[in-house]
């Protein structure tokens, strides 16, 4: 069992690796729980939940609307929780993100702590205190920073993953070993088979990789005011090839990053070796999809997208495997990166 501390102004969060789920029951209050899960994780896990009330949303992005928050807040009301309450999110990304937001808000405030049951929630969304809702189809922009109490990663409920949402976290998996630690790098090299076997000690050593370095990263700058930015990597085009194709987060990530890859080549900072090695990388966990969008879509996509400022953007390129550079440069000379290399 790993237990990382991500310490930021004001509040300390525990995240624990290859600890069992149902062990969550020691750090909970006696009483005045509420659990927040998917229809999904309820089928599968729900008989072995702890006796606390439940609430279910439907499972998917479609969820991570205001609406869900006003639902929510309803029920809890009808339950009488007060501030003295603590909600327990049991899911993926889409449940955290919705617990974590409403838990900031629920009477300006409340406990809150989370059971991260899929790949990239436990890799990346999870840690860091970022949390919030849609609008519409635009994403996360009503959200706060809270940092739960506790987050549980147990490796073996990715076993129940599908098999899609499974790759999808690994491209996240593997962004974080490209920015800031080789090593991930490597064994995901070297364990093809272990990986795809789920293999639950050596994914219990990736998640707690990916976590202590997104949470050094995070306790130096947890609002995103500039060392964290080299966690979007692979995220300008990853993001507009996201909203243009409805694929999974991690596979629009996975090209965003080949593209990436490709401009770091292209710019000097990164060798063809190191270059090579990544697609090969991304090629072998079959994560890279063609897709074929005009340069003149991914130019408005990226222009809405809320992390622009000005014309110009923080663009991470890599300097080699492990070692991120954050650049501002003019949008304009992105999109004709894109126009000349788009896969
Ligand atoms: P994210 O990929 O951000 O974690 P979701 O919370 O939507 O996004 O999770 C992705 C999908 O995987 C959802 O349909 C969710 O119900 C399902 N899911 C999450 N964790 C598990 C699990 N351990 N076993 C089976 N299905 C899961
Ligand atoms: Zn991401």
């Amino acid at each position: 069992l790993e237990k990382i501390l991500l310490k930021t102004p004001g509040s300390v969060s525990a995240i624990m690796i290859g600890a069992r789920w149902e062990a969550v029951v020691k750090l909970l209050p006696p009483g005045g729980v509420v659990i927040i899960t998917d229809n999904n994780i309820q089928d599968i896990y729900g008989s072995r939940f702890p006796d606390f009330p439940v609430m279910v949303i439907k499972p998917g992005e479609e969820s991570k609307q205001l609406k869900t928050i006003g639902l929510l807040t309803r029920e809890l009301l009808r339950t009488g929780m007060d501030r003295s309450g603590f909600l327990l999110a049991i899911g993926g990304g889409v449940v955290c993100d919705i617990t974590g937001f409403l838990a900031s808000v629920y009477l300006r405030g409340i406990r809150c702590g989370y059971i991260s049951t899929s790949l990239l929630s436990q890799v990346d969304a999870s840690t860091g205190g970022k949390n919030g809702v849609n609008l519409g189809v635009v994403k996360n922009v009503i959200g706060t920073f809270l940092q739960p109490e506790f987050v549980i990663c147990d490796t073996i409920m990715l076993h129940t993953l599908p098999a899609d949402e499974y790759l999808s976290g690994l491209a996240e998996l593997i962004k974080t070993g490209l920015i800031g630690d080789k090593t991930i790098i490597e064994i995901l090299e070297k364990n093809y088979q272990g990986v795809m076997n789920r293999d639950m000690q050596l994914l219990a050593d990736l998640v707690a990789r990916s976590v202590k370095y997104k949470a050094s990263v995070v306790s130096l700058d947890e609002k995103e005011g500039g060392p964290r930015r080299v966690l979007n990597f692979g995220h300008t085009f990853g993001h507009a090839i996201e909203l243009h194709e409805s694929v999974k987060h991690g596979f629009a990530v996975a090209s965003g990053m080949q593209l990436s890859a490709g401009y770091s080549l292209a710019k000097g900072y990164l060798d063809r070796a190191q270059h090579d090695r990544i697609i090969n990388l991304l090629n072998m966990y079959g994560l890279l999809v063609n897709y074929n969008i005009p340069a003149g879509t991914i130019r408005k996509l990226i222009l809405n997208d809320k992390k622009k400022s000005g014309r110009n953007l923080h663009f991470v390129f890599l300097e080699r495997i492990g070692k991120a550079l954050d650049i501002e440069l003019p949008v304009e000379e992105v999109v004709e990166f894109y126009r000349k290399n788009k896969i």
